[in-house]
Order: C-alpha cells, then structure tokens, then sequence
C-alpha cells in the first residue's frame, strides 16, 4: 500500500560556514528518496566542537538562508540554535514529530557521522523517529559504509539508506582555514554565501 504521508528530511549540521558539500547530499537525498521537502537545522552549541571556533547561531541560520533561497524544497529552522545549552538531535527530532506527527522523517548525514552516529546521546531514540540517509565522504570506502549500516541495521534495527557514491571533498574546517591562510573558498559555497563572509570579514580573525 502506498504511504500518503509527507516524507521529510532533516539536515542537521554547524554549518559553519554552509558549503557546497551540505548543499550536495540535502538535493541528492531529495531526489533519491523523493522528500518533500529538507528542513535545515543548524547547530546551537555543540557539545562536540570546541565552542571559541564556531560562529554565532544567527550568524550561521542567515549563511544558510542565504545558501537554500534558490532551492523551493529547501527551508531552514531556528529551533536549535534558539535553545540555550546543548543541543542534540534526538531532541529536535522528538520536537519536529510533534509538528509533524504523520510524516516520514529522514536525517541526512554524511559517512563521518555513520560512524559516531551510535555514542550520540539516545541515539537510538534517533533510530526510532527517523531513517538516516548517508552520503559518501572522504577516504570511507562504499564497503565499509555498507557494513556500518548493515551493522545499525542489526543492531538497532535502523532503517539507513546509502545514497549512490559521490564524493565532494569540502569541509566547513578546510574553508575556515583557507579564509585564515589567505587561499581562495571561491565555489566551495554559493556567491551569496562568499559575499557576506568577506563583506563582514568572518573566519579571518
Ligand atoms: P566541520 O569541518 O566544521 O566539521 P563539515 O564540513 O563537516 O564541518 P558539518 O556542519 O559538520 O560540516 O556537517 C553537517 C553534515 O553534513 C554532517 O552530517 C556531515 O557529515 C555532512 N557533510 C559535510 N560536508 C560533507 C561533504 N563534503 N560530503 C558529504 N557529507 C558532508
Ligand atoms: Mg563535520
């Protein structure tokens, strides 16, 4: 029987700054799974990362409206980087089932986060509200993707999808350190993205 449900995707990420790479997967796994729609969640302050590198929330939430405007099926929401504290996924995710309690929610990840994905806090509160959509990325090769998710799937009973292998090999940690270095991030990210980081001089110090 076919589900009628709306069928979402969550991309989450620090987005600091947005690239082309988190652009990538969110349209890939669009396409791939037929999503009606990809919300974009930016981080509020991650217990993962050293807080003093990371720009604020507004300033992160308004690079990745800038980055999805063209995009009709891609919006953005403040709903972690409003909460004080950590946030964590399970959470938002517990919070976005409230607003849409009949949808199939899907997180999109890229393989780094396949494989933290289980230390995660109640990630398998995670495994239970949504399935995962996992990218490709960096030296991860398709085999060992396919075993971790065969092994959440196992374990966890996960419902995880492997896109179709393609890697983009950006990250928000290299552009930073280009923009420090004095090397070019042109087309690393969309040119309304670029503009507002060198307008207002970000990740230069
Ligand atoms: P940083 O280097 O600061 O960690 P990042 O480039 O990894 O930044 P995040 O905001 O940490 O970006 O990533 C958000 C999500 O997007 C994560 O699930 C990450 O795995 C995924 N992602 C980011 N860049 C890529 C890429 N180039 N290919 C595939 N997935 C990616
Ligand atoms: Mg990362």
């Amino acid at each position: 029987m076919r589900s009628c449900s709306k069928k979402i995707g969550i991309m989450g990420g620090t987005f600091n700054p947005i690239h082309y790479g988190h652009l990538m997967i969110a349209e890939d796994a669009r396409c791939f799974c037929n999503l009606d729609e990809v919300i974009f969640i930016p981080s509020g302050n991650s217990y993962m990362k050293e807080a003093d590198d990371i720009l604020s929330g507004e300033l992160r939430f308004h690079m990745v409206k800038l980055a999805i405007s063209s995009n009709e099926y891609f919006i953005c929401s403040d709903i972690e980087i409003k909460r004080t504290g950590n946030s964590y996924t399970y959470e938002t995710l517990e919070e976005l089932r409230k607003h849409y309690p009949e949808a199939e929610l899907y997180f999109i990840l890229g393989a780094d986060n396949l494989f933290t994905i289980e230390k995660w806090k109640c990630s398998e509160r995670i495994f239970k509200e949504c399935s995962l959509i996992a990218a490709s990325r960096g030296e991860v090769d398709f085999d060992s993707l396919k075993k971790q998710a065969d092994s959440l799937k196992k374990n966890y009973q996960a419902n995880v999808i492997l896109l179709p292998e393609r890697k983009m090999d950006i990250s928000s940690t290299e552009i930073r350190e280009c923009i420090l270095n004095n090397q070019s991030v042109r087309y690393m990210m969309p040119e309304e993205v670029y503009d507002y980081i060198f307008e207002r001089k970000l990740y230069s110090n």
